[in-house]
């Protein structure tokens, strides 16, 4: 039977928005000691920008509108970026459309071969990113993600987008920072940028480059190390990480695969749901002792 206590405990967190899925939930809650955040719609609005454009032998206008183009099959935070960035009427149709999974997509375009996406993307493709290398170690290094337009094998442009903290990230990774547990960043995004914007989260450890399917392999290796181990994340590529954690948290209004894989659903999208969930979890296994 499960004492009145944990009950009155998901309560009391139901109070704070916090959805507890059953009593062991919080239970396993009240004994974690690393949180990990996946980064894209977790740490941050997940609303990236296209905030600088540099381009090489092409015109900014012509770099989006091919980029644009080749983003319309796609789904990803980065695509609806540059479709933004992009004057999106008329685009021309593309061709031969791939995903290519944690490095950018491809295809055909106006009869031109377009590569969209990370630089390893570029490089495992033998493309010579040199003259883009200086903008994209300097955008990187503010946080900024460098996405690199291709065309018919030669780099073309550099497109930094930029994808602010939600704004009351980092007070709410203060709390938890000093409530004692360690802050663990996961995500796809290069190491520059993901370090850079862990330096302004206050995270103390940094895994990148992460394909989606590497997610849940990165819990269990923090659980091999014998870690108890939360993760929080939003998105539908976050649910076997939220399945593998000893506690998983989905962000309210994120996607609908992770909410129900996850333990604990917090209603507002805020990391501060994450503190109270954890507080209240300790406090009702303390006063049961
Ligand atoms: P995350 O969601 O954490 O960014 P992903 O695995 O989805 O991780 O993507 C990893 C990287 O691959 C991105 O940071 C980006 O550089 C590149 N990428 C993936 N999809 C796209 C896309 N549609 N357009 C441009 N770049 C992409
Ligand atoms: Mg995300």
């Amino acid at each position: 039977a499960t004492p009145m206590s944990i009950i009155s405990g998901v309560g009391r967190a139901a109070e704070f928005g916090v959805l507890v899925r059953d009593a062991d939930a919080l239970q396993r809650a009240s004994t974690l000691d690393t949180l990990v955040f996946d980064k894209t719609g977790t740490l941050t609005e997940g609303k990236p920008q296209v905030v600088a454009v540099k381009t090489v032998a092409h015109s900014e206008e012509d770099a989006l509108h091919l980029a644009a183009a080749l983003e319309q099959g796609s789904s990803h935070p980065l695509a609806r970026a540059i479709l933004e960035k992009a004057d999106s009427t008329s685009l021309p149709q593309v061709n031969n459309f791939r995903t290519l999974r944690g490095l950018g997509v491809s295809g055909e375009v106006d009869g031109q071969r377009l590569l969209l996406g990370n630089k390893a993307l570029l490089t495992e493709n033998g493309i010579d990113t040199s003259a883009l290398d200086d903008e994209l170690t300097a955008q990187a290094s503010q946080g900024a993600t460098p996405v690199l337009l291709a065309v018919d094998g030669k780099a073309a442009a550099l497109f930094a987008i930029r994808d602010p903290l939600r704004a009351d990230s980092v007070a709410a990774l203060k709390r938890l920072h000093q409530a004692g547990y360690r802050l663990v960043m996961l995500t796809g995004d290069n190491p520059t940028t993901a370090n850079a914007i862990a330096k302004e989260a206050g995270i103390d450890e940094v895994i990148a480059g992460v394909l989606p399917d590497g997610k849940a392999d990165a819990i269990i290796k923090l659980q091999s190390q014998g870690r108890q181990v939360a993760m929080v994340g939003d998105g539908i590529n976050d649910a076997p990480a939220l399945a593998q954690a000893d506690v998983g948290i989905a962000m309210g209004g994120g996607s609908d695969v992770a909410i129900e894989t996850a333990a604990i659903t917090l209603m507002r999208h805020s990391l501060m749901g994450v503190a109270d969930a954890l507080a209240i979890s300790k406090a009702t296994l303390r006063n049961m002792k």
